[in-house]
């Protein structure tokens, strides 16, 4: 096992199957044989040119569970891992000495690398990672699931910084993938949730996972919606659309005290009234990739949260550009496609 294969973007528009020199575990480091990897609106941005953070060419993918297949050195004599532990990776690497990285929020280090954007990810045969990004996860769960982990711990970043409630209305705008995660995970910790989208089918899959309401903001006013839903307001709004002009709407439906969270990486300004914020007193997040989420995450797993739910589709690794098309062409269809590799 000299070499593998992995699905590098060349340049923007380029995707293709590479050969490269299996890397070794390092000190501190951990080689995964990589098994499943989901695919991501990141992975689909770095393959047209539209995400400003990545550089080319890159290995994709940051969504990726695999087999321990080799333990690096370790400092200290001994490691949490042994070769065969079913692992799944958290992403965010940061530099831990930057100010975030000194108040625990590594995820906005300002020397960020994630696996995938700004250092090689995961959409290959086997990947070597730092020993701490690596998550143990039980033999029995499909590697699908352990995939999972990461767009979930998206979720419970979001619903840990606005301190989610089983007592809480939710508000989730958007219904893809990111925005159902949001839902089930809201679900789960005993909230009651919306959702708002434009496209029926994805609403009639968010009312299947449990959603209380949904409203087609195309067909419907979402404000009249939401104040017949909650006549005082909502207490937590969850921007996963993140169109920048629906924006100060948003802050026109939230509660007074209440939280509204955004997710969006848009540079289109978007027009704020300051006075919505400061007459209701409303907390405005920012959320990003997760800050040492995934234990939480697995937790959930372990007691029933059932992410399989969202996988849609599953290709072998061999095809991941029919895997990229299907999601392009089929918006409506498509929830978490998966490439899968045999082990
Ligand atoms: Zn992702
Ligand atoms: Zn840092």
């Amino acid at each position: 096992m000299s070499h593998m294969k992995a699905v590098s973007v060349k340049t923007p528009k380029n995707l293709e199957i590479t050969e490269l020199p299996v890397p070794s575990a390092g000190e501190g480091e951990v080689l995964v044989r990589v098994r499943a990897i989901g695919i991501c609106g990141t992975d689909i941005h770095i393959y047209h040119g539209t995400n400003p953070l990545a550089v080319y060419p890159r290995i994709i993918g940051h969504e990726f569970a695999g087999v321990i297949e080799a333990v690096g050195k370790t400092a200290n004599g001994g490691s949490a891992f042994s070769v065969g532990d079913h692992v799944t990776i958290d992403p965010v690497t940061s530099c831990g000495v930057c100010y975030p990285c000194s108040i625990g929020r590594h995820n906005v280090c300002s020397k960020l690398r994630v696996f995938g954007v700004q250092r090689d990810g995961g959409m290959a045969e086997f990947i070597s990672v730092p020993a701490k990004n690596a998550h143990a996860v039980p033999k029995e769960w499909s590697w699908e699931k352990a995939c999972m982990v990461e767009p979930f711990s998206i979720a419970a970043n979001v619903l840990s910084l606005t301190n989610c409630a089983p007592t809480d209305r939710v508000l989730v705008m958007g219904a893809g993938p990111i925005g159902l995660t949001m839902l089930m995970s809201s679900l789960f910790l005993g909230a009651r949730v919306a959702v708002a989208d434009v496209l029926d089918s994805r609403l009639e899959f968010a009312r299947s996972l449990g959603a209380e309401l949904t409203v087609n903001s195309n067909k419907q006013n979402l404000a009249d919606e939401m104040a017949r839903w909650c006549p005082e307001g909502v207490p937590l709004i969850i921007d996963a659309a993140c169109i920048p002009s629906l924006f100060p709407s948003l802050l026109k439906m939230a509660a007074p005290a209440g939280r509204v969270a955004h997710l969006g990486f848009s540079e289109t300004p978007s027009p704020v009234v300051p006075l919505d914020i400061t007459k209701k007193e409303l907390s405005i997040f920012g959320s990003r990739l997760n800050c040492n989420m995934f234990p939480k995450v697995i937790g959930w797993f372990k007691n029933g949260l059932d992410a399989e739910k969202l996988v849609s589709h599953r290709f072998p690794f061999a095809q991941a550009e029919e895997a990229f098309s299907l999601i392009e062409n089929n918006p409506v269809e498509t929830c978490k496609v998966m490439l899968t590799i045999e082990g």
